[in-house]
């Protein structure tokens, strides 16, 4: 029998990717969008090669009260559908609950389905800390600290994944749960659709962070995330969590390599703020942002963040693209869908 699977926030940066690597292997794929007739969202993938005939869509919200039974009779699980902003006015409702109400409904379904041998959720580092401290991250480390006032983007990942673990352990279903947990992806995008890790990189062109301050980031690009995710289903053998990142880079970093790349604009930050004192006054700028925003920054400025990716390179053989190639291939693309200009 032909080889199944069901993907949840289809029209997703990352899912995108995971569609078209997916048909791209012969599989046939089911994807779950709010609205399957709204091709603003969807055309891209009706475009990829296979679709036509591959590919299903079906209406499924995280919030509805079963979205995801009529949908499981499938081999392979990949559960990619949550929010993702920094900034949002109800973090319960906006956040938390669709992303651990609809991680559970998916794994309630796939218990009652009998062809699911494994769930792969798309959790995140955001699962593993929210506030890096120089110490080396592995799969054993949970963000423990996040909560609805601090980076709730972050609990709600944290809490999704955390009920995902806790359902597999209460419930005993038929099916395994493998988790990826990627860092900040960014890479090019199927749609004119901004992620929001690749605004970042449109915010720091376009002039929105006034000063280079001490953030470092941890990337990974969308390609090896999709990557990561048909190698999760396609090795029996692999279990548990998996640290998804490539490579760190410091904001004065990333702003070095945009001028190289050619957007040496007077709107690129050139007052260097990464220092102690400029990042005390980031820290005490950072009450006059949003919520979600200052939250992040509080938390990040200043910290380093440091990661074992082993595991993920042994068992799955993902091999990272570096956070060079996926910058110059973000903005190249960026650029393509007109976010962005030199
Ligand atoms: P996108 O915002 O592109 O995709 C998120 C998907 O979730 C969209 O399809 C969205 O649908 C769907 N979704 C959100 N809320 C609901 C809801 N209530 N009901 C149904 N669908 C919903 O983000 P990414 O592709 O970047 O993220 C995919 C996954 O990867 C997420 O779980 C995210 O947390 C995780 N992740 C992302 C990282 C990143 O840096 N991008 C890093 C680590 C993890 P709609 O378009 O209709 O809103």
């Amino acid at each position: 029998m032909q080889t199944k699977i069901l993907i949840s926030g289809a029209n997703g940066f990352i899912a995108g990717h995971t569609i078209e690597a997916t048909l791209a292997r012969g599989h046939a794929v089911v994807g779950t969008v709010r609205d399957p007739s709204d091709l603003s969202k969807t055309a891209h993938l009706w475009a990829l090669t296979g679709a036509v005939q591959q590919l299903t869509l079906v209406a499924a919200d995280l919030t509805d009260q079963d979205p995801f039974s009529a949908h499981v009779d499938v081999d392979t699980i990949m559960h990619m559908a949550s929010p993702y902003a920094i900034d949002v006015k109800d973090p319960q409702r906006d956040l938390v609950e669709p992303a651990v109400k609809g991680t559970l409904s998916m794994l309630r379904a796939a218990a009652q389905s009998r062809r699911v041998k494994r769930v792969i959720l798309t959790s995140s580092m955001a699962a593993v800390t929210d506030q890096p401290d120089g110490r080396v991250l592995t799969e054993k480390d949970w963000n423990t600290r996040s909560s609805l006032r601090r980076n709730p983007y972050y609990y709600s990942k944290a809490m999704a994944e955390r009920a995902a673990w806790d359902f597999v352990e209460r419930e005993k279903p038929a099916f395994d749960l493998v988790v990826i947990n990627p860092f900040m992806v960014i890479g090019p995008s199927l749609t004119a659709a901004l992620n929001a890790s690749n605004r970042i990189l449109v915010d720091i062109i376009k002039g929105r962070y006034p000063a280079i301050m001490a953030l470092t980031w941890g990337f990974v690009d969308v390609r090896d995330v999709a990557a990561a995710h048909i190698a999760a289903m396609n090795n029996t053998a692999a279990n548990g969590r998996y640290v998804c990142a490539s490579d760190c880079m410091a904001m004065g970093q990333v702003v070095g390599l945009l001028r190289e790349c050619g957007y040496n604009t007077a709107k690129l930050p050139k007052i260097d703020l990464s220092g102690p004192l400029g990042t005390t006054l980031m820290r005490w700028a950072s009450c006059l942002q949003p919520a979600g925003t200052g939250s992040y920054l509080r938390t990040h400025l200043g910290a380093v963040p440091n990661f074992d990716n082993s595991k993920i390179k042994r068992d799955l053989g993902v091999a990272f693209r570096t956070p060079e190639e996926s910058i110059r291939d973000t903005v190249a693309d960026l650029e393509r869908w007109g976010h962005i200009s030199r």
